[in-house]
């Protein structure tokens, strides 16, 4: 049965977690003497002198009416990797507890449990991109806090299936955290109506993508306020800075213009998938769940060269497992993906160069 108690790092458990002047003081007051901040203003604009909500209570409020759950259920930090990073240093014991991850997948779990002296464990997905549950069930011991499932995953774009992450949500007695990086781009519904169900489940979601706000850094978490609540305990007291706070409040008001968005690159998406199949110049696409696509061709480099000649910067993800000759490209504007579409009829179809 997970128990809270009996993960939570020590330290942790008993940390006295710093408390700000806006955690002590609520509300409205005429003057600011508690702070330290420069009562005067700034070169900028006047509202960027004071700091900023730790709480993030005006923004929390924005994401509560769009994804239905309250303010002890989200913790906001810079970015998702800023969450991933606070989950490691909440729940892993530094050089005795694993993770386990499922690569291919995001690197910033693998990344961020190095930096946290954390071991991690690899249980590959089966060539379909679908977890493989026997070998995930022997990779866990009784050391293993976290495993790290990526769906939509990064970068294979396809949804990991539903009812297997289930059966690990049920049968884990540590934190399951789905990624939700691209649940906007996805036919899969996202877990967060879920979360009553599962005190051990951790949805990562992002204003990074679907959002368009990347520059902004700030990725949320959803889980059991019991899990929030800690994550909160140690996250860095002003995490979002104040014009971020403001940008995201503001945009999160544009849900109708971000669902217009959200249509046109699932669109273009499927029209890429599409013309890339028909020009007969990559081997396979694989369907995705995402706003990128990942491609497999005959030879990777020789492409991604190719395409870096004509301006056009696609990732390579050759040296992933599973990933051997793929590019990952993600979907841009109608026009950026006539271009790409373009060069690629262009492409020299046989590997033999003319002298
Ligand atoms: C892009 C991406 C994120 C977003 O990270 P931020 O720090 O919020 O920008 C998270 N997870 C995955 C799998 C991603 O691809």
């Amino acid at each position: 049965m997970f128990d809270i108690n009996r993960i939570v790092r020590s330290n942790i458990r008993n940390l006295v977690p710093y408390s700000s002047a806006r955690d002590e003081f609520h509300g409205e007051a005429k003057v600011y003497l508690d702070a330290n901040e420069n009562s005067l203003g700034s070169p900028l604009l006047k509202w960027y002198n004071r700091y900023p909500d730790p709480q993030q209570l005006a923004l929390k409020e924005k994401i509560t009416r769009i994804k239905g759950v309250t303010a002890e259920h989200i913790f906001l930090g810079n970015g998702s990797d800023e969450a991933i990073d606070i989950l490691y240093r909440a729940f892993c014991e530094p050089g005795r507890d694993n993770v386990v991850i499922c690569p291919p997948t995001y690197g910033m779990y693998e990344v961020s449990a190095n930096i946290n002296d954390v071991a991690v464990k690899k249980v590959p997905l089966t060539p379909g991109f679908q977890l493989d549950l026997e070998a995930l069930e022997e990779a866990v011991d009784a050391q293993t806090r976290i495993i790290w499932l990526c769906s939509p995953n990064n970068p294979t774009g396809n949804a990991l299936d539903r009812s297997d992450i289930e059966l690990v949500l049920n049968n884990f007695d540590g934190l399951v955290v789905i990624d939700e990086a691209y649940v906007n781009f996805s036919r899969q519904r996202s877990f967060i109506p879920d979360l009553a169900d599962y005190p051990n489940l951790v949805i990562l979601q992002t204003l990074s993508k679907a959002w368009g706000l990347a520059a902004l850094r700030v990725g949320m978490a959803f889980s059991s306020a019991a899990v929030i609540e800690i994550m909160n305990r140690i996250k860095p007291p002003y995490n979002i800075n104040e014009a971020s706070q403001k940008l995201a409040a503001d945009a999160l008001g544009e849900v109708e213009q971000v669902n217009e968005m959200i249509r046109i690159l699932v669109s273009e998406r499927d029209r890429l998938a599409a013309a890339l199949t028909d020009q007969g110049k990559v081997i396979w696409v694989f369907p995705s769940d995402a706003n990128f696509l990942l491609v497999r061709v005959p030879d990777a480099r020789r492409l991604y060269e190719f395409l870096l000649g004509r301006g056009i910067v696609v990732r390579d993800r050759s040296s992933q497992p599973g990933c051997a000759d793929c590019l990952r490209i993600t979907v841009g504007t109608p026009a950026e993906n006539d271009l790409l579409l373009s060069a690629l009829h262009d492409y020299p179809d046989s590997s033999v160069s003319l002298p």
